[in-house]
């Protein structure tokens, strides 16, 4: 065994590219634009709003890219997560098929991002394994990919178990789907390419700047800081998962889930070659989803799920995850994990992402672990429509934003529900 002390709880991430630091500069007392939040969501609205000539301020009250952005698997994939039937009935053909596309959309974005000179994430074309947690898992989707819809086709390859080893050096799963057009970046490249890109459009970005209040007024927000007062004419709410109490009615919107990640030490490349030959991404069809891929200089496994009941130290989820990683890869059973971290994913009641505005605030959230495509594309839409830009609007805009009694911003549904959903994977239903 070796000693939990060794292992940083840190992304692997922010080795490679160090934690950013901005250097300190003083606070405008003045904004067309104020963005709360410096992830992909706010990063990519800011560069949109400024390069429409606002004057734009983004603020976090931690480090660029302290919430999600910094810590997420970095996997790309289609992300709207209700079937086009789910929408169908909620919302009608026409605004599903719309709503799909979005989904689409977002992946698009983020590879013709990726194909700029000035984005330099890593962008991969490595397609994901979707594997089959059951037998009946495996024929509800070998179901689906030959039911796709007519302008909404995704490029899906069935395996069944006896051709699983083309993709994983594993027989944990019952066979799975090849989702050729899923890809990779590595996120906290993303995250510095999308800062960049906001600074040189010309907006001023402040970190370890918490707002404190937001209160209308005639021109619009005064905003407090913990560095003072900025006024702004209009204010988006990017602040995803790390939703807190500065808007109630957002707050009891949102879901925040804490999502585990763990680090093996370096393998070399050709073992981790052995584990997943093409270097695709994995998740499986578990409702306590796990996901996994190899690091991006392809040297390590870099293993996530959700590991707890209800949230904890991210070390203190070292043993499970662990688990979880050598029930796939009997082999790393004797790795060493040098990494773990957390961050909060946020849910939504509807499993939607939710775009528009609330008397009078501009909010763009609620992406269901799907924000890596999600959050640049959207934010650059949201961002559009508070520049008055036609081409902002979405199929996404002002969907009814479901909340429930009883719910406040604590979830304090989900260890009952994580218990539950648990203990139907392990029983296989
Ligand atoms: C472990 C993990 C793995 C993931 N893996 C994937 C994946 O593989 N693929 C995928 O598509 N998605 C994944 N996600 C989700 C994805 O990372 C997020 O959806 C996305 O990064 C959200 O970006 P964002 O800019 O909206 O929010 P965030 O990056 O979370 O930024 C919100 C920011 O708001 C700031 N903030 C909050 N309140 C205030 C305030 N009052 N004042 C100032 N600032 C404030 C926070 O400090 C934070 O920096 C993962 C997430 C986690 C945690």
């Amino acid at each position: 065994m070796h000693a939990m002390s060794d292992i940083l709880s840190a992304p692997l991430w922010q080795e490679h590219t160090a934690a950013l630091v901005l250097p300190e500069h003083s606070l405008p007392a003045e904004a067309d634009v104020l963005i709360v939040g410096a992830g992909y969501t706010g990063l990519s609205a800011a560069r949109e709003t400024a390069a429409a000539g606002r004057a734009t301020l983004v603020l976090d009250a931690g480090a660029v890219g302290a919430g999600c952005s910094g810590r997420n698997g970095g996997q790309v994939a289609y992300s709207i997560k209700p079937s086009f039937k789910t929408l169908s009935s909620r919302y009608g053909e026409k605004r599903a098929y719309a709503i799909c596309q979005e989904g689409r959309a977002a992946v698009a974005y983020l590879r013709s991002l990726a194909a700029r000179g000035d984005v330099n994430c890593d962008w991969r074309e490595c397609g994901c394994f979707y594997g089959a947690h059951t037998a009946y898992h495996f024929e509800l989707m070998a179901q689906e990919a030959q039911q796709q819809i007519q302008g909404l086709e995704q490029r899906i390859t069935v395996l069944p178990k006896s051709q699983q080893r083309q993709e994983i050096a594993s027989d944990f799963y019952h066979g799975g789907c090849l989702y050729h057009d899923d890809a990779s970046v590595d996120p906290m490249r993303l995250l510095v390419a999308l800062l960049r890109r906001a600074q040189d459009s010309g907006a001023a970005v402040r970190d370890h700047c918490a707002v404190k209040s937001l209160r209308s007024s005639h021109a619009g927000f005064e905003v407090l800081t913990s560095r003072g007062i900025v006024k702004a004419r209009k204010v988006l709410l990017a602040t995803n998962g790390y939703s807190g109490a500065l808007s109630p009615w957002h707050r009891r919107r949102v879901i925040p889930i804490g999502s585990y990640q763990i680090a093996t030490e370096p393998l070399g490349a050709d073992s981790v070659l052995a584990l997943i030959p093409r270097r695709r991404n994995i998740v499986d069809s578990r409702r306590i989803v796990v996901y996994f891929r190899p690091s991006a200089d392809g040297e390590r496994i870099i293993f996530g799920g959700r590991a707890a009941l209800a949230e904890k130290d991210p070390l203190a989820c070292v043993p499970r995850l662990r688990a979880m990683m050598t029930r796939i890869f009997p082999q790393l059973q004797s790795v060493r994990i040098t990494h773990a971290w957390v961050g909060w994913v946020a849910y939504t009641f509807d499993t939607m992402p939710h775009v528009g505005q609330h008397n009078g605030l501009y909010y763009c959230m609620g992406y269901c672990g799907q924000g890596v495509p999600l959050a640049p594309y959207l934010g650059h839409r949201i961002g559009q429509q508070m520049a008055g830009l036609e081409q902002g609007r979405t199929a996404l805009d002002d969907l009814p934003f479901p909340s429930r009694p009883y719910y406040f911003g604590t979830p304090w549904f989900l260890a009952p529900s994580v218990w539950a959903y648990r203990t139907m994977d392990a029983l296989g239903i």
